[in-house]
């Protein structure tokens, strides 16, 4: 698994704005009654490395991270 394909989300930061899943419909939800957008995947293809680091820049909460980080 390359690190640059693992997606983290932190709903507390989340504002629900939804940038991310207009760019990566596959991987970010936003459902009708939650409070943050929810993952439906937690690692992207490698062809939608781009798109992640698109949406992690796009995001205005910074909710967005890519990559494991530090464990
Ligand atoms: S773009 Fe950021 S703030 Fe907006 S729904 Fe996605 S993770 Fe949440």
């Amino acid at each position: 698994m390359s690190d640059e394909t693992v997606v983290r989300l932190d709903q507390v930061r989340c504002r629900s704005y939804g940038i991310c899943v207009s760019i990566l419909p596959d991987v970010f939800d936003l459902p009708t009654d939650a409070k943050s957008a929810i993952l439906l995947r937690h690692e992207v293809d490698p062809d939608d490395v781009e798109d992640l680091r698109e949406a992690v820049r796009a995001c205005p909460a910074q909710a967005i991270l890519q990559g494991s980080g530090p464990t």
